[in-house]
């Protein structure tokens, strides 16, 4: 079964999508946690960061430069952004299809919520 964010690439589902090339597609996240939230996605169906394999070294690294450029495109450069890759169920992840999380904008607060505090 294709995931949400195949069916984004293939273009059978619409999406908010900001910029393409050919090895990944940016668009905005459904769900924003913050007034800047953009997904980057390969194209290359790769599941989770787990499954990431040497070979996609420079993919990834072509990822976070993607997010870098549009982080400068949305203004949000030297206020301060957040790049996140969630990884199986204790993050949370819900779409398992490798993504970036571009998030800005506003004041982000702690990483993680501590436990007890
Ligand atoms: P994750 O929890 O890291 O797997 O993140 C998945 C993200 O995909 C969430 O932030 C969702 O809001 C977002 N999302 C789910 N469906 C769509 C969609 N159709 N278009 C854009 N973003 C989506």
């Amino acid at each position: 079964m294709p995931t949400l964010f195949e069916k984004i690439i293939s273009g059978e589902l619409p999406a908010d999508i900001i910029y393409r090339d050919p090895r990944v597609i940016a668009f905005l996240d459904i769900r924003p946690a913050a007034p800047v939230h953009i997904l980057v996605v390969p194209n290359k169906v790769i599941p989770t960061a787990d499954d990431i394999a040497d070979e996609d070294e420079s993919l990834i690294g072509h990822m976070v430069l993607v997010a870098r450029d549009l982080a400068r495109q949305q203004g949000i450069a030297k206020s301060g952004y957040r790049l996140v890759i969630n990884c199986n169920p204790d993050s949370g992840q819900e779409v398992y299809h490798l993504h970036l999380h571009l998030i800005g904008g506003r004041a982000l607060g702690p990483l993680v919520q501590r436990p007890h505090t």
